[in-house]
């Protein structure tokens, strides 16, 4: 069986010591790719090393509307240096947040940066991962004056209903599930899963966050990975091996074998990451 992390962040200051390590146990459990995602300026050149030092790591660069407030007067031209030296490369992680977790930070100036990045998505044919919590109506509005987006927007960890799933996915989108789905009412859960076309969904860890809840947390992989020795609540990190966990989750919620699902989602990965220029086995 192989599997796809479509949205993680190997790059983390939290796991970058023992990436090399969680990245070869995945591999062995059968993730054969992760697309690792650039949250702002600062760890971009990471994101680039670690492409350029794993085969299986998709490089993603972008600017996470958490990050907006520091970033330099000439990020989008660094930004766009990062997609010219790396080909391969994918757009994300960039977005739009009214939920509390982006605090204080102005929308208006969360669309002013995440306008310019869609657009060059679009431009440079590749395809972008999304964070949208609570903005789907301006998600939607902002992606048709920009769209159509025919080499995909991942919508991360999906988190919208399942009402608006058809229009979004008329406009290019895919829909990316992680262990934070396990957060949502299983009935609601189920209805979004069962609303995306099966060409159209992914699985992801959005590692080091979204750990799975699960009803046994001796079935999670958890290692402590810490910088400095410390040692922090075992639950508080997740890893790319626990995409096991999405992918029962979701095909249990799809009334689905697991290889299917396995296989389907694996097979939309590499669709769309070949749009940014990756050559990734394929699922035969
Ligand atoms: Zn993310």
């Amino acid at each position: 069986m192989k599997l796809f992390d479509a949205h993680c962040h190997l790059q983390d200051p939290r796991i970058i010591n023992e990436a090399g390590q969680l990245i070869s146990e995945a591999v062995a459990s059968g993730v054969y790719a992760f697309a690792v995602n650039g949250t702002s300026e600062k760890d971009w050149d990471l994101v680039k090393e670690m492409g350029e030092e794993y085969p299986s790591v998709i490089p993603c660069f972008g600017l996470h509307p958490w990050f907006i407030v520091n970033r330099t007067p000439c990020w989008f031209d660094t930004l766009k240096n990062f997609f010219e030296t790396t080909p391969t490369a994918a757009v994300g992680e960039i977005g739009l947040d009214k939920s509390p977790n982006a605090g204080e930070i102005d929308f208006s100036d969360q669309v002013v940066v995440f306008r310019p990045q869609l657009e060059l998505a679009k431009e440079l044919k590749k395809p972008v991962a999304v964070h949208c919590l609570d903005a789907f109506d301006d998600l939607i509005e902002i992606m048709k004056s920009v769209g159509p987006f025919p080499s995909g927007v991942i919508l991360h960890s999906y988190a919208g209903s399942a009402e608006i799933v058809p229009q979004l996915a008329e406009l290019g989108s895919y829909f990316s599930f992680s262990g934070w789905l396990t957060y949502t009412s299983k009935e609601k859960a189920k209805e979004i899963v069962k609303a995306v076309p099966s060409d159209r969904i992914l699985l992801e860890t959005d590692c080091p966050d979204g750990l799975p809840k699960v009803g046994d947390p001796s079935s999670l992989q958890g290692h402590v990975f810490l910088k400095d020795g410390n040692s922090a609540p075992k639950e508080t990190i997740n890893v790319p091996e626990n995409i096991h966990i999405v992918l029962d989750y979701v095909a249990n919620l799809l009334e689905m074998e697991k290889e299917e699902l396995a296989k389907l989602s694996y097979r939309n990965a590499v669709r769309l990451f070949s749009y940014a220029g990756s050559k990734l086995p394929s699922d035969r």
